[in-house]
């Protein structure tokens, strides 16, 4: 059976994931408009950074992670190819967290699909994004 778009998005997005370079969480962002594929990354540490330092990232402790969120990262690499991301959709792994929201909110992303949300990002956020951006839970 042929799938949808949106899934074909989120598969692709879900296959790649395994790319980040975070040891404790391996999320994958891909920006759309008309929809093209127009931007894609991972949560990615520094350029000269191989990953994570191992001992120091885990699930019980998060504060040394040292990736860059995917969706930050997408909007980065726009930057470089000079591609504008005015409303355009995205599609990410995971519920994006309060900085990449605001980042998000302010790039004029119109739509946003997510599947899986954090309990620990929902906690921390003092911003519903879905005020500002159309969301979808897949
Ligand atoms: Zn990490
Ligand atoms: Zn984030």
């Amino acid at each position: 059976m042929r799938i949808t778009k949106e899934e074909w998005y989120m598969q692709i997005a879900e296959t790649i994931a395994l790319r980040s370079t975070c040891n404790r969480k391996k999320v994958w962002c891909i920006i759309v408009k008309d929809w093209l594929i127009i931007s894609t990354w991972f949560n990615w540490v520094a350029r000269w950074e191989a990953e994570c330092p191992e001992n120091w990232c885990s699930v019980s402790d998060s504060s040394w992670c040292h990736t860059i969120h995917a969706e930050i990262n997408a909007i980065i690499n726009t930057a470089r190819l000079w591609v504008s991301i005015y409303w355009a959709e995205i599609f990410v792994t995971l519920k994006p967290c309060s900085d990449c929201s605001r980042a998000l909110i302010n790039s004029w992303i119109s739509k946003l699909y997510y599947k899986w949300s954090s309990d620990k990002y929902e906690t921390w956020h003092n911003i519903k994004i879905e005020d500002y951006i159309e969301t979808f839970k897949m």
